[in-house]
């Protein structure tokens, strides 16, 4: 008997919703029906700006022109994220893509790095980060594919309109045969043996069948928790921020090619420029400041005019107890949140359709492959989670109750681990699935001060001149840079601006 799944239904339309029915109706080219449902009434969340360098990939995979991409989203490109005031007040370090230096010698540049600054005979880690050297110019280009050029020891991701990225998506999914329909869902119909869910009943009275249902309602969780009850970790205690305020402005001359996070009393705030506009918001925990005040510090904080009232969210950081329950697949924000300090949430979209790609089920929904799905998934979350508490765990900050609450805080003992081999000798813990490599830990906890006890042992037996391998490498990115167009410039030139 035929068991192959014939008939997909994907629950919302926001950037997961889009996102998952352009993937899938990429690969699974023939004998699938696949059919998204969202509501212009109950509307997206409006926001998720900022990505990482895998969405280079997805856009890839789905044969998407990056010039095409920039000019209809509004798109900028981002080599990486500043931190304001994380470790503490008037102090700001980078989280690049990319490396700091590129190897030389058997010891790490970084342990190199090391001993020459705490002998006041190098500059701080940023110094040797060819990104930062290019995003705190404003310049950008993309990097060389030679490995021996210094330009190729970066990479970029990019800054865009989440509406117009995801009405891209919805043009390319429709070209490709999923149908879309408008309504809102008000009931879940499950099996009364299996408790699969069968059908999705719309408020006009249609009834709407599937085999597999990807849950993409956002934080409402319609399927996966609304029906089926799947439950959910708070991960509050450890990441307190649970609500945010939102606001785009007047683009400023500033038109960084990289995210700006600057921490507040409370919170941080995110600098997000695009073509047509600047991406602001207040990321900020209830318990520690009011509405009232949290936008009060968000509007005292811009660098262009409001183009709109601050429009305010919240949320419960952690994750669902499991993202695949049944024939149900969680993907987006009902899956779980995680705040966008590191600009995340896309990516663990694009993952969950990638692994939902290679676990692909029949109508069996075998467990071995939901297990695994959600072992993975867990394990991802979990890992991403650490890196992110890591930025509030290390702050020396005591100027309020959120950064004497963080720094005092218990922390799951993964990261505490992490925390204490980095703090004893200066190594990082790799761990499995681990989204986040060497140079964005190095980058975290040398910039938030956690600087190693002692330098790398190996150093004693090298012979190669760390001095002055830095000192030649830093003029050698300062010279490359200098070389770089203008980050307007380079999307202008390029093709890239949108037709105003
Ligand atoms: C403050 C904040 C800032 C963020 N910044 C970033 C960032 O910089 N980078 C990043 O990667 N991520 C970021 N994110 C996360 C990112 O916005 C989301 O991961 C992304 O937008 C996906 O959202 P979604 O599609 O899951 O949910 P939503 O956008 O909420 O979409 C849900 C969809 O479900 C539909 N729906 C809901 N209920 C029903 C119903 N009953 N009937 C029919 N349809 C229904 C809605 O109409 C909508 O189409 C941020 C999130 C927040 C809260």
């Amino acid at each position: 008997m035929d068991r192959h799944i014939r008939n997909i239904v994907i629950a919302g339309g926001g950037s997961a919703g889009w996102m998952a029915a352009a993937a899938l109706s990429n690969a699974l080219q023939k004998d699938c029906s696949i059919t998204l449902i969202e509501s212009e009434e109950i509307g997206t969340v409006g926001v998720g700006e900022a990505t990482i360098p895998p969405i280079l990939r997805f856009n890839k995979t789905l044969g998407i022109d990056e010039a095409e991409f920039v000019r209809a989203t509004q798109g900028s490109f981002k080599l990486g994220i500043q931190f304001v005031n994380w470790g503490k007040l008037n102090h700001s370090y980078f989280h690049p893509f990319g490396s700091f230096g590129r190897d030389f010698d058997m010891a790490g540049v970084y342990h190199h790095w090391q001993a020459a600054f705490e002998a006041g005979q190098a500059g701080g880690l940023d110094d040797y980060c060819m990104a930062w050297s290019a995003a705190k110019r404003n310049r950008f280009a993309p990097p060389s594919g030679d490995p021996r050029h210094v330009l190729s020891t970066y990479d970029y991701a990019y800054h865009f309109d989440a509406g117009l990225y995801a009405a891209m998506l919805r043009r390319y999914a429709e070209a490709k045969g999923v149908k879309r329909l408008e309504g809102k869902i008000v009931d879940v119909g499950l099996n009364g043996e299996t408790g699969f869910v069968e059908t999705l009943t719309l408020d006009d009275g249609r009834s709407i069948a599937g085999e597999l249902f990807i849950d993409c309602s956002g934080f409402r969780g319609l399927l996966i928790e609304g029906a089926l009850k799947t439950g959910y970790q708070d991960w509050t205690h450890w990441l307190p921020c649970d609500r945010a305020l939102a606001v785009p402005t007047t683009s400023s001359a500033d038109f960084t090619p990289y995210t700006r996070s600057t921490a507040h009393q409370a919170g941080w705030q995110w600098r997000i420029p695009l073509q047509h506009r600047t991406g602001n918001g207040h990321v900020y925990a209830s318990q520690y400041i009011s509405d009232e005040d949290a936008a009060a510090v968000l509007m005292g904080h811009l660098d262009g005019e409001p183009l709109a009232d601050p429009r305010p969210l919240r949320f419960t950081t952690g994750r669902r107890n499991r993202f695949w329950n049944r024939n149900v697949v969680a993907i987006g924000l009902s899956s779980g949140f995680m705040e966008p300090l590191e600009s995340t949430s896309l990516y663990l979209i694009q993952s969950g359709i990638a692994k939902l790609l290679t676990l692909f089920p029949d109508r069996d929904f075998d467990p071995v492959l939901v297990d695994e799905f959600n072992r993975l998934t867990r394990v991802e979350f979990e890992r991403i989670r650490d890196f992110i508490v890591l930025h509030y765990k290390l702050t020396q900050r005591d100027d309020s109750a959120l950064w004497r609450y963080c720094a005092a805080m218990d922390i799951p003992d993964s990261l505490r681990e992490t925390i204490e081999m980095f703090r004893r000798y200066g190594k990082i813990v790799h761990r499995e699935l681990d989204l986040f490599g060497d140079p964005s830990w190095l980058a975290v906890h040398i910039g938030q001060m956690n600087f190693p006890q002692r330098n790398d042992p190996l150093l004693a037996y090298r012979e190669a001149d760390g001095v002055a391998w830095l000192a030649k490498f830093r003029s050698v990115i300062e010279a490359a840079a200098e070389g770089l167009p203008g980050h307007g410039e380079f999307i202008a030139r390029a093709g890239m601006m949108a037709a105003r």
